[in-house]
């Protein structure tokens, strides 16, 4: 079994005793805060050391050329990387001149919590400085859910034993010195000095610095106040430079007195807005949070978390450690996406720079199921945002020489920010995920508005792609010839399976959609011959199989080629995309990730229960899951066909992945899909949920180690609570008016009156599937 590296299990808390300088990186993607609009990550108060520091907004970045030997039409010239900015979480401490440093003296405690009940992250530490004067430092952080361009930081300074002067010098610092992120294709570009100065001061307790991107053009504003308690001989000066604000506050204090200071911080961006427009926002911010107070802010942040886990808990008993994993999970999930406000959500979040801070489709098929179904009102604000880049995505699909749009394959402005083809715009399959998260969305909230005004479009352009990214043949059959799918160690196939379904999906959701608002459909051009189209190519298309096998081929040619000899790979040479080069990758079969098995997931209705028993069978042994993106998939058809241990050990990999660093990447960032991922694994893998056919539907069965797992979750403005144990089900409607669902063949009416329980009927799983050698998940055992 697995050991937990440094945190201790606990229902609501992620703790960490003791300070493990070796994995600072790590642990400060781990204890980052964010709230969709900023992000801090969890770097120690004093500034250093740091693993990696990082403050971002969403949507901030710099602009790079990027690099080819030989471009080639097409080719985007240049990408996107979001960059740090200023830096307001440092209070840099003095002890008698000397600096407060773990790495000297001698640390006699040191404790983190991130506390997901409370939305905060908090810290102790004693420390004895080399001279011998000990301290106790107490501090507490939070990003702010309700006021989403403040942070606040309480900072405590106690002596212990003798007398000191303490001075903590509380900093806005912009354009610090990053370190360099190795080889790995999954960290991001360091650019060095992004930001050029506009205008700096610190006065009295404030300060305030204004920057702009020299490429990008963006500007930011980043301005912090202080409250401070302290001795009346509490003393306090301010400095400003074009890269540094700092206020020094200086206290002599004696054993039993404290000095306590809290920060405010406000950040503001824009790439329009003037100067003193800017200014006056972050003045603007910084003094209703300063009204609110630190007391007031914990107590928003408090209301507004009730209110999630209300909607959004999920309860396991049997697993104490995947019950801490799901919640860290879902908190993470929810500080990815919640105030994002029309802007994306990135693979990492707001916590690290890996990937260079894009978006990919990560966001629409991963993280946005969980999101729909807990806090649906970010997953609108996700997809509008897709809409927002619509104009993008039609410039890119014209240069490509097609019709309608060509999503960006990972991006933060809108732009295609990768220049490697075959992994990128080829996997046009984003094109329909983002048509499937519209299409859920609307199903689970009925929202109309939503539907009429960017469900519509974002359906109809994307429906426009596949039409004239298809042709049909002399036979009639609607083919997609030379995409790549979710897979990426095959690339430009024919009719990759996931592709060519949900491709259908998206043109038949396009042609009911259009004919739902016909005047809506006509200001956007679609006519009735348009629309005929769209049918005659969802009808048409083409779903290979392998008649001698009895298998559905992830494309029309995979099961064809050679398999991989996995036996000859040694443990070390993975991830294989590290080490051996995507020609050999592309012509064998191995699977990176989930990809006929994501398609039964999504478009579980084109496959029949047999078929996904014989499919899961074939792919588990060709799949090395060189992807966080595969476990929750694998997961959830495993738990599908009643490979319930199965499942389970592929829910430890999800719901692991970033507190025991399974990809040894966490330094560059969690990973926000396979956190989602755990609430899939549990929620629709365990739970057995889908949306489908208009209508939520259960078919829950649990592994033998957990006796009981219940969750809520809000579908069409109602909030549901849902649980099962080994025996039964019950599902009790906790809010709004009455429901229909789907149990396993039946359906169910609740109402708020009783819940309603029903029998788990068996199910009989063939043999456990094997994995490629050494490639099993790792065998989950709760003893
Ligand atoms: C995966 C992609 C994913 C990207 C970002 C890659 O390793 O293969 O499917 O979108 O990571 O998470």
């Amino acid at each position: 079994m697995m050991q937990h590296p440094c945190f201790t299990i606990e229902d609501w808390n992620i703790r960490e005793t003791d300070l493990h300088l070796d994995i600072l990186a790590q642990t400060e993607s781990i204890f980052a805060l964010a709230n969709g609009h900023l992000g801090l990550r969890g770097n120690l108060d004093e500034g250093e050391p740091f693993g990696l520091p990082g403050t971002y907004l969403n949507s901030f970045y710099e602009q790079r050329p990027l690099p080819y030997a030989e471009i080639g039409y097409g080719d985007p010239e240049s990408g996107q990387t979001v960059i740090n900015v200023t830096n307001g979480k440092i209070l840099r401490l003095l002890i008698d001149d000397e600096p407060l440093d773990v790495r000297y003296g001698r640390v006699q405690r040191h404790e983190r919590v991130l506390d997901i009940r409370n939305g905060v992250l908090r810290r102790n530490v004693c420390w004895t400085s080399p001279v011998g004067r000990a301290v106790n430092v107490s501090s507490m952080r939070l990003v702010s859910f309700s006021q989403r361009a403040i942070a606040a930081i309480s900072y405590e300074v106690e002596p212990l034993d003798a007398p000191v002067r303490v001075t903590v010098q509380s900093e806005l610092v912009a354009n610090e010195t990053l370190p360099t992120m190795g080889k790995d294709p999954r960290g991001g570009a360091v650019l060095p000095s992004s930001l050029e100065c506009e205008e700096h001061m610190a006065q009295g307790t404030s300060g305030l610095m204004l920057h702009h991107t020299r490429v990008s053009g963006l500007r930011i504003g980043a301005a912090m106040d202080h409250h401070i308690e302290g001795p009346p001989e509490t003393v306090v000066e301010s400095q400003s430079t074009p890269d540094v604000a700092r206020i020094f506050i200086t206290a002599p204090l004696k054993p039993g007195q404290r000095l306590r200071i809290v920060k405010f911080l406000a950040y503001g961006w824009s790439g329009q807005r003037s100067r003193p427009a800017i200014h006056d926002q972050v003045i603007a911010a910084l003094s209703v949070a300063r009204l609110t107070g630190w007391e007031g802010l914990l107590a928003e942040q408090r209301t507004y978390l009730d209110t999630f886990w209300g909607h959004a808990d999920v309860e396991i008993e049997g697993d104490p450690q995947i019950q801490q994993a799901v919640r860290f999970a879902l908190f993470h999930v929810l500080q990815a996406g919640c105030r994002g406000e029309q802007r994306p959500i990135p693979a990492k979040g707001l916590t690290g720079p890996g990937y260079d801070g894009h978006t990919f489709w990560d966001t629409e098929t991963f993280v946005l199921p969980v999101v729909t179904l807990t806090f649906p009102h970010a997953a609108a604000d996700a997809l509008r945002w897709r809409a927002s880049i619509l104009d993008q995505a039609r410039e890119r699909a014209r240069l490509l020489g097609r019709r309608g749009v060509a999503f960006p394959w990972r991006t933060i402005h809108g732009e295609e920010s990768s220049g490697y083809w075959p992994a990128s715009t080829a996997a046009f399959h984003i094109n329909a995920d983002i048509a499937y998260a519209v299409t859920q969305y609307i199903e689970a909230t009925e929202d109309r508005a939503f539907e009429q005004e960017v469900g519509l479009k974002l359906l109809v352009e994307t429906a426009r792609l596949w039409r004239s990214l298809g042709c049909q043949n002399a036979e009639g059959q609607f083919r997609i010839n030379g995409v790549t799918g979710p897979d990426e160690y095959s690339a430009l196939v024919d009719n990759n399976v996931y592709t060519n379904l949900m491709a259908q999906h998206n043109l038949s959701a396009a042609a009911e959609t259009a004919k739902r608002y016909p005047e809506a459909a006509r200001a956007l051009g679609v006519d009735a011959a348009e629309i005929d189209s769209w049918q005659q190519a969802a009808e048409k298309m083409f779903i290979p199989y392998d008649q001698r096998l009895g298998v559905t081929p992830q494309d029309e040619a995979f099961t064809e080629h050679e398999v991989w000899d996995f036996a000859a790979i040694t443990p070390e040479q993975y991830p294989l995309f590290r080490n051996f080069p995507y020609y050999e990758l592309y012509r064998k079969q191995v699977i990176k990730q989930a990809d006929l098995i994501l398609a039964m997931h999504l478009r579980g209705d084109a496959f029949t229960p047999e078929q996904k028993a014989r499919n899961f069978a074939y792919y588990e042994p060709l799949t090395v899951r060189d992807s966080s993106l595969s476990a929750a998939t694998q997961a959830v058809i495993a738990a599908e066909v009643g490979q319930l241990q199965l499942a389970y050990d592929y829910l430890g990999e999800a719901a692991f992945m970033d507190l025991y660093d399974l990809e040894h990447n966490v330094r560059d960032g969690i990973h926000i899909a396979s956190l989602a991922g755990a609430w899939t694994a549990l929620i629709m893998g365990f739970g057995g949920v889908r949306i489908q056919g208009g209508m939520l539907s259960f078919a829950p069965r649990l592994p033998e180690q957990i006796k009981r797992l219940a969750f809520q979750m809000v579908f069409r403005s109602r909030c549901l609570r849902i649980e099962v144990t080994a025996q039964e089900a019950s599902y009790r409607l906790l809010s709004g008016s009455p429901l229909t669902v789907r149990y396993y063949d039946n359906d169910i009416s609740l109402t708020r009156s009783s819940a309603v329980t029903r029998p788990i009927p068996p199910i009989q799983a063939g043999p456990r599937p094997t994995q490629p050698p050494g490639r099993a998940p790792v065998a989950r055992s709760t003893s």
